[in-house]
């Protein structure tokens, strides 16, 4: 059991499962009339949630702390890889009349709104697989922030009543996200819009609703049609980088006086367009000036790294090229390509760490950590480029 797992039932022990799961029903009968209030009939609320018990699962990943930290140059690594640039493309192809539609309704750049799909569920490939109103039950009545997944109970359940999404296929992440773009319920009944004209906002089975209601999304998030997210710079020698920040913007014009250029050395843009000064990892790695599309990206999960994901991501989309400044380390990244390899080098070396996915997780973290030394390398768990060589030299 994971440790943050034990720690969950270390809270609950005091009741025996018969209690806890009489303790959550009753919290169930207690919301019934609060979802009445937000607009859910009675009958659907006990349909959706007559049966249901509790998921502690959720519980345990609500209260999980971090075992091992993640770089930036790893998660932008696997993030964006040549593999996600060219499924992307290929999306960009594919959907193509849809995105055209959807570019000219709501101005919102076709390659932003493939990228989100690309880093929120690898273009469809990864929804999540837990069911929404028993996750959202769950954090309603036990752990922290219950106020809040309440309130996203009610909307999941609404979106259900008003027949959206077929509830089999109400799946998502363990907070409460789902479909293509990985939208929250209250986002769903805000922003989610029905492209196809079927009278039904399907952001599961139906992609083409899924990227009209990121655009919208973006669109209503102050998206500037045509203004690019930013671009990275290079800093004269010697800057000082206390006035960095995204929120901290100036115009183009200051940036220029105080001696920053593009990163091939040219003039930044003319005019006043304000931009903020983002540097991810320090000074001493890429640097980047950021726009108030940057802004929007980053309000739909609120982290720098994610919307530097997501708008480098569109940029390769539409061709360019990987950051010219190198991530301040000896030991960068890998791809999903590379992280496979590491995997199967595992295995093959008579490691259990489950399937081949790409994915780094904890157990694997923990296997990497114990091997490292017997490979001459610090022990941090990482997957990186030295332990990749190192596996690639060393027999097993
Ligand atoms: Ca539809």
């Amino acid at each position: 059991m994971h440790r943050s797992a034990l720690i969950a039932a270390a809270l609950i022990a005091p009741l025996s499962t018969a209690h806890a799961d009489d303790a959550f029903r009753a919290c169930l009968d207690g919301l019934r009339a609060e979802a009445v209030a937000r607009g859910v009939q009675t009958a659907t609320f006990d349909r959706h949630t007559g049966a249901l018990e509790p998921d502690m699962e959720v519980i345990a990943l609500l209260d999980r702390q971090p075992e091992f930290t993640t770089p930036i140059w790893d998660y932008m690594a696997g993030l964006v890889d040549d593999e996600r640039v060219r499924d992307g493309q290929a999306m960009l192809e594919r959907w193509r009349e849809a995105l055209d539609a959807i570019e000219r309704d709501y101005g919102v750049e076709r390659e932003v709104v493939v990228a989100v799909w690309g880093v929120e569920s690898n273009y469809g490939g990864s929804f999540g697989k837990r069911p929404i109103v028993r996750s959202l039950a769950t954090l309603s009545c036990i752990g922290r922030r219950q106020a809040y997944f309440r309130g996203e109970l009610f909307h999941a359940l609404r979106i259900l009543e008003e027949g959206h999404i077929e509830p089999e296929a109400f799946r998502g992440s363990w907070a409460g996200a789902f479909g293509h773009t990985q939208f929250m319920p209250s986002t769903f009944n805000r922003i989610a819009v029905d492209f196809d004209g079927d009278g039904r906002r399907d952001l599961i089975g139906n992609p083409a609703d899924a990227l009209a209601s990121t655009a919208h999304y973006l669109a209503r998030s102050n998206w500037k049609p045509g203004l690019p997210w930013g671009f990275e710079v290079r800093l004269p020698a010697g800057y000082d980088a206390s006035d960095a920040g995204r929120r901290n913007k100036q115009p183009m014009g200051e940036w220029t006086r105080r001696g920053v250029r593009r990163i091939d050395g040219s003039p930044l843009p003319a005019g006043d367009t304000p931009a903020g000064l983002l540097l991810p990892a320090g000074p001493q790695g890429p640097a980047f000036l950021v726009t108030r599309n940057f802004d929007a990206i980053f309000s739909y999960n609120a982290a720098e790294s994610y919307a530097l994901a997501i708008a480098h991501l569109s940029d390769r989309l539409r061709g360019g090229g990987p950051f010219v400044t190198p991530w301040p380390t000896d030991d960068p990244g890998l791809s999903r390509a590379e992280r496979r390899e590491v995997q199967q080098r595992l295995i093959e070396r008579g490691h259990d760490i489950g399937a081949v996915d790409g994915m780094i997780g904890t157990n694997t973290r923990r296997v990497i950590q114990a091997l490292q030394p017997s490979l001459g390398l610090e022990p941090d768990g990482r997957a990186g480029r030295k332990l990749l060589k190192a596996l690639r030299a060393s027999r097993p």
